[in-house]
């Protein structure tokens, strides 16, 4: 537990935060305020207060700014990817060979993670952005690229076991794959595959690790301020749009064109949220069943990187074996973790989040069936069908009958491979 006095940091909107502070990320946005103006009055009055000072604390107010301290206030070591130590040659030329094949379906996002110290989703971006020639073709800044990537890969959270930067660097290399597809790579634009590139990377920013309806009843102010409506999401995405702007990425186009590529985000991102799957399955249907889809037209681009980003978000189950296995106990564990804190402070458990109730592989069977399946099956006949989607489908499908076999080889206690802590 926290070893300060809490008391001097009491939430005024939750009155059970103040037994929270250490476990949720409930009220660290009225705790760090208060830490931020602490430092800064304290800073004032020696006349030191540096806007570097100011800026690095302002950036506190995050969730991931909220871990690190919450860490640092537990007495832990903090952990900064790729500040430990340097990697020698012979990993980078590892790294360099795997992305030499970066495009293929069975590319090991965890390998190259840690091939590259923990900065796969900066190497990728700058990488795939290379090949694009993107950074000429918007004439962009390195030094400010490297800033907001770097920023991005920062905000994620590498304690979430799944919703961390390896999670965006594969939905990424998943969405490179995607964008090569032949029924869509000839007619994409540079800023398509831009955007395209730039949604899947930050698609999760700073990501709690614990989902809307638990937001919702805990009242966090996020919930409150997104109206209960796309709450993550919405946040993934004005985030993205906070760190374009303090890094003025995009500060030397003009007005109207960053505010649409702002715009364009954001309508990218949003499609992520999974409660919205009918919304475009069912739109998606219709243009494949009218034979409609004109790819000409920004319009009809834009949707399909909609669902281009929607089926690399859950693309998982489509890989091979060894990576969807390792996918689909990282996404389990982080629903335990958010029904072991649900348990610990007397709230329903939600769906899913039971490990006692709630197998791996019946979670997996469900999230196919519902959620993968219906998506990748449209996707398929779309790219009329590709290699890569042929290849995708038959790893789906031998994926389900696994677990399958694994849900009725196995009771619930036997399939869990994650010990409460
Ligand atoms: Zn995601």
């Amino acid at each position: 537990m926290c070893v300060v006095d809490k008391s001097a940091f009491v939430c005024t909107l939750n009155p059970t935060c103040h037994e929270l502070l250490c476990e949720l990320p409930l009220c660290f946005d009225n705790y760090f305020q208060t830490l931020f103006d602490i430092v800064i009055s304290a800073s004032a009055q020696q006349g030191e207060v540096e806007s570097g000072t100011r800026r690095k604390i302002k950036r506190l107010l995050s969730f991931q700014r909220y871990c690190h301290a919450s860490r640092l206030l537990r007495g832990l070591v903090p952990h900064t990817p790729g500040s430990l130590h340097l990697l020698d040659d012979d990993y980078l030329g590892q790294a360099a060979h795997m992305l030499s094949k970066v495009g293929t379906w069975n590319f090991d996002i965890f390998l190259f993670d840690r091939l590259t110290n923990g900065n796969s989703l900066v190497t990728l971006m700058c990488h795939l952005f290379n090949v694009y020639g993107l950074i000429h073709h918007f004439q962009l800044d390195m030094v400010k690229l490297h800033r907001f990537l770097g920023m991005v890969q920062e905000d994620y959270h590498s304690q979430n076991p799944y919703h961390n930067a390896v999670h965006a660097a594969d939905v990424t290399q998943a969405m490179y794959c995607y964008l090569k597809e032949p029924k869509l790579a000839e007619q994409l634009s540079p800023l398509d595959v831009f955007l395209g590139l730039m949604a899947a990377a930050a698609h999760d920013v700073d990501h709690p690790g614990v989902n809307q309806p638990f937001l919702i009843k805990t009242r966090h102010h996020l919930a409150s301020l997104y109206q209960n409506t796309s709450v993550l999401e919405s946040h993934h995405w004005r985030s993205t749009v906070g760190m374009l702007r303090e890094s003025g990425l995009l500060s030397h186009l003009p007005a109207d064109m960053s505010q649409d590529m702002e715009q364009q985000l954001g309508s990218l991102i949003l499609a992520t949220d999974i409660s919205r799957q009918n919304e475009f399955l069912l739109t998606f249907r219709e243009h494949l069943d009218n034979q409609d889809l004109d790819l000409q037209l920004a319009s009809h681009r834009h949707f399909i990187l909609q669902i281009a980003l929607k089926c690399a978000d859950v693309c998982n189950p489509c890989r091979v074996w060894e990576l969807s296995r390792q996918w689909s106990e990282r996404v389990c564990e982080e629903f335990y973790r958010q029904g072991d804190l649900e348990r610990k402070f007397d709230l329903e458990i939600s769906p899913l989040c039971n490990q006692q109730a709630d197998s791996v592989p019946s979670i997996q069977i469900g999230f196919i069936s519902y959620i993968v399946e219906p998506l990748f099956e449209e996707w398929h006949r779309f790219t009329e069908p590709s290699l890569l989607s042929q290849t995708m489908m038959g790893h789906l499908h031998k994926n389900k009958a696994r677990w399958s076999r694994l849900r009725y080889a196995h009771t619930p206690s036997d399939t869990q491979t994650h010990s409460h802590k």
